[in-house]
């Protein structure tokens, strides 16, 4: 079978370059068999590209990694870090920016920051790995947001107002298995100001890990297809990081689209982190996707280098091991095509509309 293109709607690679920017070219460059991402593993499995997020770690000893290890033993309900101030966050941000724009120097041709539809495109029909700058949590930008200008300058194109630690602008959902995701208050005013910008801008606004007041104000102010880039189904996984059916119904009416997390906490049906699984769940979470947003509203959003995947999806070199996956359960390459590439294409260009 010929290797589909996968291109992905979110990973956490460019944390590991900041926590080790010593051995950045080993990480990036070579396959170090450590994490899911490195440029010979993506070349490997097809990884076409993806949104590289800049993410802001809560300071040390930093309280996610403890949170998530009590993530392994559901039900649980966890208390969300602090916010981060702007002062810390900020050089953090750049640091990260400039990671990526490392990554393009030093891929000599094989990777690149792509600011429009046409670039995409371009990248995919051409063999170099497309990324796209995607800011999650954006305690970077301050309350006047005319960093969301310099960010632009540097290629920002997504961005997501919370990871679920508050910022000034909105309030995300507490880690929680079982859960709903209606769970506090949604976008405040600076939130509402900054997604109006985004609009005009053509930044897509990300709606993974908004709470449901936050997702309905999105929804209600939005003029841009809804977007959820690393989120499945809370029909499937209720966890409170999964979409409800409702949430669904508003993403298929605004012609939006999700991207299937491989997070295991996100995918099991039972909450359980456990990795010794194999492409199962992810397929009942693409199954009801496809039922509820149709065939062109559905993609990958694998959240490589950021949590725990299921063993079969080792890494990016395992990509054509879930597409064969995929064709043994009835999927045709049309389809495939679509849920690998062509969906992420399409509902980009209908959100930079360029
Ligand atoms: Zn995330």
């Amino acid at each position: 079978m010929t290797t589909v293109k996968v291109f992905d709607g979110h990973n956490d690679f460019l944390l590991r370059l900041l926590r080790d920017p010593a051995n950045r070219e080993t990480t990036f460059l070579t396959d170090t068999g450590q994490g899911h991402l490195d440029l010979p593993r993506m070349r490997q499995g097809g990884f076409a590209g993806g949104f590289f997020a800049i993410y802001i770690s809560s300071p040390a000893p930093a309280p996610e990694t403890d949170l998530m290890a009590q993530m392994n033993n559901p039900p649980y309900a966890l208390p969300l870090p602090e916010e981060v101030p702007l002062s810390e966050a900020q050089p953090v941000a750049l640091a990260m920016a400039g990671h990526l724009k490392w990554m393009e120097r030093a891929s000599d041709g094989q990777f690149k920051i792509c600011r429009t539809s046409a670039e995409l495109r371009h990248c995919l029909d051409h063999d170099i790995i497309a990324a796209i700058m995607h800011i999650e949590g954006a305690e970077a930008i301050g309350p006047d947001l005319d960093a969301l200008y310099l960010f632009h300058d540097m290629g920002l194109r997504s961005l997501g107002p919370v990871w679920s630690r508050p910022t000034a602008f909105g309030h995300g959902v507490p880690f929680a298995f079982p859960a709903s995701p209606d769970s506090g208050p949604g976008l405040t005013a600076a939130g509402k100001d900054l997604l109006r910008l985004c609009n005009r801008m053509g930044i897509l606004f990300d709606l993974s890990h908004l709470n449901e007041a936050g997702f309905n104000d999105v929804a209600a102010l939005s003029d841009a297809p809804l977007v959820a880039t690393h989120s499945n189904a809370h029909a499937i996984a209720p966890s409170s990081r999964n979409l409800t059916d409702r949430q669904l119904g508003m993403i298929r009416d605004s012609d939006g689209m999700v991207g299937v997390n491989f997070a295991t906490g996100f995918l099991n049906a039972d909450g359980r982190k456990t990795s010794d699984q194999g492409f199962d769940a992810v397929l009942r979470h693409l199954d009801h996707l496809i039922t509820q947003l149709g065939e062109d509203r559905v993609g990958f959003g694998s959240d490589f280098d950021g949590a725990e995947v299921p063993a079969k999806l080792k890494d990016a070199a395992r990509l054509p091991a879930l597409c064969d996956a995929l064709r043994a359960h009835g999927y045709d390459e049309t389809l495939l095509a679509k849920i690998c590439h062509e969906n992420w294409l399409a509902v980009l260009e209908r959100t930079w509309r360029n």
